[in-house]
């Protein structure tokens, strides 16, 4: 009898290329600032170039925004609060403010395009998770603006006034709309600067803006680089000062503001553990674990990069991890089928490496995921350590990239008190059969944001924010209100 070929050997089970088409994209050569309702060249008349970190080719030329610009951003909103917003019903705000909603939700697809584009993360992220959140903050807050007296019942309620916003690179448009929405539900104005990386998706929030009629000088975006984001927190007439992005550069600002009356938000780095006990759904947990560590290509403040196993499945557990490792698809961030995508910069990338190098150094045994990468762009495989030491460089500082440490525990109080041993305290994971032992972890750890049986979930009626050096400040459901208003 002759013998049957196997034919699923052969079987090629590679995916086939998939990209988002970018057709419908018009870029501008070149973003002025949006000053006062109108899009305005900067003083210095200095420009410089975004690039697409996935293959550095130049996308635009963005104006970079001085002291000067920043005085005149200031001084519209200021105008703007004094003699529009600020007198303005809640009720009539808050249409303004759904009507950016809407039109952000019309114009998702370009949103998520340019947004990949931009930023290097992934299409898939960008369209089912960045745009849709971003434009739910909107709504969320919309929502609010009529009802503030019913949010703070038998208190005297006021904005701020000007309230000047940083924002990183790591979730451009979803950061603006997680400081603007809030800001305008409760009657401040605002002067937003975007990271110097990742300036398209503001601008393109400013062409939604003006779309919106929303009244000039409300809202004011300036791009520029840091000493952009200085002239916004050194000035004289900014109420408030909401910041996201780096602790070294939030230590700069608290230094800077102290004495002053301006109030102030800041969400800073992390260090998140991220912990696996013994009865926990291991195949979910492998799941939460890649999630957690490598949504976003890691940059993620409340990433779950450092894992906490118990012993006794930590074997299991590490060899399922590299096993889903091993099917993530690393490359193009506009192809749908793509899990990681590219570093935001070249930059950062050299940060990871060096991290990377650190912890080889320190005896860490790492692995890497054997995939190849395109040649151009910034890329960084996936990359796990086990044998870490608690006081390793790699388990104690933020890497902001795919980078996880991996270390055992055997008991709970163990595990608590490793994942308390960091100068962070922003989130925490804990996967676990028993809702008691959630309980009991979740009310002893350190973190703003603790999430159980699941991880980087977000939602716009939820705080987020974090303790210790992750900053104070909540921003987010009525937290995120709170931090906007005077209340008396
Ligand atoms: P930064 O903290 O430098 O940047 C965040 C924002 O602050 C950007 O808009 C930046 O502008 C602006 N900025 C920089 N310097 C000043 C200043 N002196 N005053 C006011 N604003 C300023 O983060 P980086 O981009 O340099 O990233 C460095 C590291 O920070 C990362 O490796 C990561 O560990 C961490 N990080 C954490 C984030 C988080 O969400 N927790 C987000 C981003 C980074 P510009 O972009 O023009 O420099």
């Amino acid at each position: 009898m002759a013998k049957k070929k196997n034919t699923h050997a052969a079987q090629d089970w590679n995916y086939s290329a998939s990209p988002e088409s970018t057709s419908h994209i018009q870029l501008k050569e070149k973003y002025e600032l949006f000053i006062g309702g109108k899009f305005v060249k900067p003083s210095s008349g200095k420009y410089y170039k975004t690039i697409n970190p996935a293959n550095e080719q130049v996308l635009a030329e963005v104006a970079y925004g001085n002291e000067k610009d920043i005085d005149s951003a200031v001084k519209a909103a200021r105008k703007a609060y004094n003699e529009v917003w600020s007198k303005m019903p809640g009720k009539e705000r808050a249409k303004y403010i759904y009507r950016i909603a809407r039109l952000m939700q019309e114009q998702s697809r370009e949103l998520a395009v340019i947004e990949s584009l931009n930023s290097g993360k992934t299409i898939r992220e960008s369209r089912d998770i960045d745009i849709p959140l971003a434009c739910n903050h909107f709504f969320y807050y919309a929502g609010w603006a009529d009802k503030l007296e019913y949010a703070y019942p038998n208190r005297k309620i006021e904005p701020l006034g000007v309230a000047g916003q940083i924002i990183p690179w790591n979730f451009p448009v979803l950061m603006a709309a997680w400081k603007i929405a809030p800001a305008l539900a409760a009657g401040n104005t605002v002067v937003l600067k975007p990271a110097e990386t990742t300036p398209l998706t503001a601008l393109k929030l400013a062409e939604i803006i003006q779309q919106s009629g929303l009244p000039d000088g409300v809202v004011n975006i300036v791009t520029g680089f840091g000493d952009t984001g200085a002239a916004i927190v050194n000035h004289n007439d900014v109420n408030k000062i909401a910041f996201t992005g780096s602790t070294n550069v939030g230590k700069i600002i608290q230094k800077a503001i102290a004495g002053t009356s301006k109030k102030c938000t800041l969400e800073l780095g992390g260090k998140s553990a991220n912990i696996i006990l013994e009865d926990a759904p291991i195949d979910q947990a492998v799941e939460g674990i890649i999630n957690g560590i490598f949504f976003n290509q890691g940059h993620v403040c409340c990433a779950g990069s450092r894992l906490y196993v118990q012993e006794s499945v930590a074997d299991k557990v590490v060899a399922k991890l590299k096993h889903r490792m091993s099917t993530l698809i690393v490359g193009d961030p506009m192809d749908k089928n793509t899990d990681i995508g590219a570093i935001n910069s070249k930059e950062q990338l050299a940060t990871i490496e060096k991290y990377i190098k650190i912890g080889i150094n320190e005896g860490a045994e790492m692995h890497q995921v054997d995939c190849s990468v395109p040649k151009n762009g910034f890329y960084c495989k996936p990359t796990i350590f086990t044998n870490v030491a608690q006081s390793s460089k790699i388990a104690q500082e933020e890497i902001f990239g795919p980078v996880l440490t991996i270390q055992t525990f055997r008991t709970v109080d163990e595990v608590i008190q490793k994942a308390n041993n960091s100068p962070y305290g922003l989130a925490a994971g804990v996967w676990t059969d028993k809702g008691s032992r959630i309980f009991n972890l979740t009310s002893k750890l350190d973190a703003g944001v603790i999430w159980a049986n699941t991880y980087n979930k977000f939602d716009p009626t939820s705080p987020f924010g974090g303790f210790k050096e992750s900053g104070f400040g909540r921003e987010g459901g009525l937290h995120g209100l709170g931090g906007y208003l005077k209340l008396s």
